[in-house]
């Protein structure tokens, strides 16, 4: 594989970097690069510059309104998005479910949900996850019981993502208790306005509001709503998390919190009046992490080159490398990040997550954020199914064992 750009490849990348510079609002920029909090406005604004744009989605087939993109320029629009202070495009519309629709929806699905999800109408959750049903998620217990033209849900999910700004949450449903636990799983798509539906928080250790508990009493949802055929829905399950276990590898992101760890050893002091920069040690743990990113990026090109010319199919356990890598670099890099400001990144101050914060932070200004940064990417090897699990596809799946 050749990783120099062409000269095509790198007209591209000036053309998405020029786009980007003149349509990406600065203040937007400035949360992102300085750790502060977003809002589900600061997200929702850059969807629908993108989407004005055609570039809201680009792994998107060009008959669904993708812009056509190959592998290559993907990448290199992930990097210049990243590397400006872009927000991240939420994956639940446009990366989880929309595969899904455009695999195994009708025609009338694809029509109504596609181009909702490319204009940013419709906030999508996920309903994945259960109180007994995390790695284990065939043992869900929602259950949806057909009624004429529409099934009755009930039951509870938790740790949904963002469900409190959500239009519509894709859920999986028990349609059937008889033979193999796999076999009688439906996939749902809900209007989060049908009665019925409560959204609980669950407060982080830090404090935040991220994820949720979603119950469900008697909710009716039209027959209409199912993918693909009713007790198949694991197959779409499935495919769905190849899809969401790619994009957690946030090659982009990655290469933007590798440059901030960068300027920040250049400014902290070690021993001897030098940078820590010129530390042999930490010097050492940097190139190592930038080492592993290196390789997480070839493996990425690699296995989205294989899902274009494997046509609609779906990541298999490839995917699982990228999402075992793109966590564990992630958390290494928070790590590094809070060993080189030391003491100063002990103390959490939420409020210096607020772009308004007018507080004076103890130590340098981008110390104030590691903290509540780091522990929150102790979960990253946990959503979208844990590590452990992932290595135990990668090793029965890939490697046979
Ligand atoms: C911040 C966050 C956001 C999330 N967002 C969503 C969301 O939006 N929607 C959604 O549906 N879900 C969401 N999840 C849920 C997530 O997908 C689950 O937490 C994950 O699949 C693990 O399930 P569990 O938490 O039930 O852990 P468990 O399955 O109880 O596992 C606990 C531990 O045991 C280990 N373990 C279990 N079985 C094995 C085994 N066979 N071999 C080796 N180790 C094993 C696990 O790896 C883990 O370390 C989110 C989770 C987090 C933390």
């Amino acid at each position: 594989m050749n990783l120099a750009h062409t000269a095509e490849e790198i007209a591209f990348r000036d053309d998405v970097h020029a786009f980007i510079a003149k349509n990406l609002p600065p203040e937007i920029a400035a949360k992102v690069h300085g750790g502060k909090r977003l809002g589900r406005d600061d997200y929702m604004t850059w969807h629908k510059i993108l989407a004005r744009q055609g570039w809201v989605a680009p792994g998107w087939p060009k008959e669904f309104g993708g812009p056509g993109w190959n592998t290559v320029q993907q990448q290199i629009f992930d990097d210049e998005c990243a590397a400006a202070g872009a927000p991240r495009i939420l994956p639940f519309g446009v990366k989880m479910v929309a595969p899904v629709i455009m695999r195994f929806g009708n025609a009338a699905q694809k029509q109504h949900f596609l181009p909702r999800i490319l204009s940013g109408e419709d906030w999508w959750c996920q309903g994945y996850s259960e109180p007994g049903a995390g790695s284990d998620l065939a043992s869900l217990k929602t259950k949806a019981e057909r009624a004429g033209d529409h099934y009755v849900v009930n039951g509870q999910k938790t740790w949904n993502t963002l469900g409190q700004f959500a239009d519509w949450i894709f859920v999986l449903v028990r349609t059937a208790s008889a033979g193999r636990p796999q076999e009688g799983i439906s996939f749902l798509l809900v209007d989060m306005k049908t009665p019925g539906i409560t959204v609980r928080p669950i407060r982080m250790l830090d404090g935040e509001h991220e994820i949720n508990e979603v119950w469900f009493e008697n909710v009716k949802v039209p027959v209409a709503n199912l993918v693909g055929e009713e007790n198949k829905g694991w197959t779409c399950a499935k495919f769905l998390l190849g899809h969401e276990r790619t994009g957690i590898a946030g090659v982009g992101a990655c290469k933007r919190e590798l440059k901030h760890l960068k300027e920040i050893a250049r400014r902290e002091p070690a021993g001897g009046g030098d940078s820590l920069m010129k530390d042999v040690r930490f010097r050492d743990r940097i190139a190592q992490v930038e080492i592993e990113l290196m390789a997480l990026e070839v493996t990425n090109l690699r296995v989205l080159s294989a899902e274009a010319e494997g046509g609609k199919r779906a990541p298999g356990p490839e995917a699982s490398i990228l999402k075992v890598r793109g966590t564990e670099i992630q958390q290494s890099l928070s790590e590094l990040m809070m060993q080189a400001v030391g003491v100063y990144g002990i103390p959490y101050v939420p409020e210096a997550l607020d772009a308004e914060w007018g507080g004076v932070p103890v130590g340098a200004e981008y110390a104030a954020p590691l903290s509540g940064h780091y522990f929150n990417m102790r979960k990253t090897s946990i959503y979208g199914g844990s590590n452990e699990i992932q290595k135990n596809i990668v090793a029965q799946l890939s490697l046979g064992l």
